[in-house]
């Protein structure tokens, strides 16, 4: 069944190297109970590992039921591992964090077999009588009750070889006597046992007695009258365990990796919680920063909207305000022809409005008050945002008929109503009566002026009842959209020019726009939430460096439980997926708390400091991605780590 053919393996210490096995040769036949003997250092182990398929030799050929194992890859050897071979190790090797129901169990994760076989489990528990015992955790037991558990493991997925290295090393002489006795019955239903010991009554219960000395055979004896326990066709038996394959997302296997990612984050509390700290902290403050910045954004362009971002102001007259080329004859004045010239311009222009301005002495009983008039045409309301919200607008009928309407700015009303309600009352202004039918929304200062100390009436009001002018002082025009801002400014300038008979170099009328400020403000936000952001970014890669931190330890300090389950048939794969899922587990858990903490920080803002704060979907959409991305990044690496071991050497790990 087993064969070995001069088998070589040579340990690397630095610059030295050991030759454990030099040449080593030798059959066992299916149903032995063998006994590997000999001095400590004598190469037992290296022999019980390559035959267990935990090492492999150097030089030399092992031969397992005839297929020669050097040609298999290591997820085939994974697979033999789990479903030919049991081990039992003198150190147990149990997981101490789980119950030993669970430990006894685990060799079916990686099984590829569909079920929790909890009962499987139980009945080879009650096989080494420790049924009794099953949610006991490993640490409340004694040494030879955890050697029973390993050896209920060992079974559990019905394995045709056990192997034992030192089964007795750690017990006593009567729990020794106990682990052989199970042992013997083992044998005695047909399992073949290949074991490691240098005791000879340990020796004595098997059937063949291999000695070692300084890695070759120095002897070998088969005991007259111990009959091999053959069981026919085993041979046929191992064939299907070689051409399986096991997937990760059917039976169940991706589920069992996400409760042991689970349970291994649950059994370090403390840890696992300082590490989802740093990801929560890093995505709260993403998500709140964020807000921040997105809310300034929005007021400033609240803000700009009032302002009219995308707004042309035309106006007789030089740019250089006071300047030397302001002469006499150098005004273009303007009419409502040409506000319906401009207004033609449909690909560009959405509204154009024309305006008079002036001074007014307003007049409320005893009281009265210097302010500034504005005549405005019917669209100016939406275009300036001064549409009341206390009372109406003009009607289009008002304006054309010359209406002694008015709306008058919150500066107004202060000065002449005082706390009173203006509505409905009738005022003078310049001497004319009015009737007052809305209060102008406050817009404050800008600069020195106070944009709120100012009576609004209909333009055509203005112009013939009050001011006495045939031509209008400027033209407000709405234009499609902001990017369209310049084309609109020659086209008018053009139009202008066509009807006034200007040459384009005369300088009697300028159009200007916000762009200006937009360019300001804009770039001033852009400057806070790139600000914001990057101090966001950098909590989360220093969380995420803790996460990697976290888990470069945690794969150091399970070496030993990395190679125990690499030795029950884990796979490369396997090992890292677990880790993987375990990083990225604790990651993601952390950002979702982080997005729920990011959007209570920035609720909380708002509301006792009075900021604007907007959280955005993308932005909760990407921190989350991110600590995914995050768990991955970093938990790559201690996973790949992990994941490379070999079982021998990530079970002499200490
Ligand atoms: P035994 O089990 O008979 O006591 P081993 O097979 O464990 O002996 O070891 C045989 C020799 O190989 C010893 O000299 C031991 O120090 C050496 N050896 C075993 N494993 C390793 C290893 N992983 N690295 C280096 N040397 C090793
Ligand atoms: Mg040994």
């Amino acid at each position: 069944m087993l064969e070995l053919v001069d088998v070589h393996r040579t340990y690397l210490i630095g610059e030295s190297t050991v030759q454990a096995l030099r040449g080593v040769s030798m059959k066992i036949e299916q149903g032995e109970f063998v006994a590997i003997m000999g001095a400590s250092g004598s190469g037992k182990s290296s022999l019980l590992q390559i035959l267990g398929l935990l090492d492999t030799p150097d030089k030399g050929d092992y031969l397992l039921f005839g297929h020669n194992v050097n040609t298999m890859s290591e997820d085939e050897q994974a697979g033999l591992r789990n479903s030919v071979a049991g081990f039992v190790f003198q150190q147990f090797h149990l997981l101490k964090r789980m119950n030993i129901v669970d430990n006894v169990r685990l060799p079916h994760i990686y099984s590829g077999v569909k079920g929790d076989f909890r009962k499987e489990a139980v009945e080879r528990l009650r096989q080494v009588g420790l049924e009794k015992r099953v949610d006991h955790t490993p640490n409340q037991l004694s040494g030879g009750e955890q050697q029973r558990v390993a050896i209920a493991r060992a079974l559990v997925r019905d394995p045709l070889i056990i192997f034992a290295d030192e089964p007795t090393g750690n017990l006593d002489t009567k729990n020794s006597a106990e682990i052989m006795k199970i042992l013997k019955g083992l044998h005695e239903e047909g399992k073949t046992i290949i074991m490691v010991t240098h005791e000879t009554e340990i020796a004595a219960y098997a059937g063949r007695v291999i000695t070692m000395r300084d890695g070759l055979i120095v002897s070998d004896e088969r005991k007259i009258g111990r009959e091999l326990s053959v069981t026919v066709g085993a041979a046929q038996e191992f064939e299907p365990h070689l051409a399986k394959t096991v997937s990760l997302w059917r039976d169940g296997r991706f589920t069992g990796f996400m409760q042991q990612a689970f349970q291994a984050i649950l059994a370090n509390k403390m840890r696992s919680f300082l590490s989802v700290l740093g990801i929560f902290v890093g995505v709260a403050s993403v998500i709140a920063m964020m807000a921040l910045g997105e809310g300034a954004k929005a007021a400033m362009q609240e803000q700009l909207k009032s302002m009219g971002s995308n707004m042309l102001s035309i106006r007789g007259g030089s740019a250089k305000i006071r300047g030397a080329a302001q002469g006499a004859g150098a005004v273009t004045r303007f009419t409502f022809t040409d506000v319906d010239d401009i207004a033609a311009l449909r690909s560009l222009v959405k509204n154009a409005t024309g305006v008079v301005n002036g001074g007014a002495r307003i007049v409320y009983g005893n009281k009265n008050w210097s302010s500034s008039l504005n005549g405005v045409g019917f669209d100016y309301g939406t275009m300036r945002a001064s549409v009341p919200s206390t009372g109406r607008w003009f009607t289009r009928e008002e304006i054309q008929t010359r209406e002694k309407v008015a709306i008058i700015g919150v500066t107004v009303v202060k000065e002449l109503f005082g706390g009173s309600n203006p509505l409905g009352r009738t005022i003078k202004i310049n001497r004319i009566n009015f009737k007052v039918i809305g209060i102008a929304p406050a817009k404050g200062f800008s600069g020195p002026q106070d944009e709120d100390d100012v009576v609004i009436i209909p333009v055509t009001t203005a112009m013939y009842r009050v001011l006495g002018k045939d031509y209008l002082s400027g033209i407000f025009v709405e234009v499609i959209s902001p990017s369209l801002i310049g084309q609109a400014k020659s086209a008018i300038s053009e139009q202008i020019c066509k009807r006034h008979r200007l040459k384009a170099s005369d300088d009697s009328f300028n159009i200007r726009d916000m762009t200006e400020i937009q360019q300001m403000l804009s770039s001033t936000t852009q400057t806070m939430s790139l600000l914001l952001g990057s101090i966001a970014a950098i909590s989360l890669v220093v969380g995420g460096i803790g996460i990697m931190n976290i888990m470069l330890v945690s794969v150091t300090e399970r070496t030993r439980e990395i190679g125990l389950r690499k030795a029950i048939g884990a796979r490369k794969g396997d090992i890292m997926l677990q880790f993987l899922v375990e990083s990225v587990g604790m990651t993601i858990s952390g950002g979702v708390i982080g997005v729920l903490a990011g959007i209570g920080i920035s609720l909380i803002l708002s509301f006792f400091a009075g900021w604007a704060v907007k959280t955005s979907l993308i932005s909760v959409v990407l921190a989350t991605l991110f600590s995914a991305i995050i768990g991955i990044f970093f938990g790559l690496w201690p996973a790949r780590k992990a994941a490379a071991l070999k079982p021998v050497e990530a079970l002499r790990y200490e």
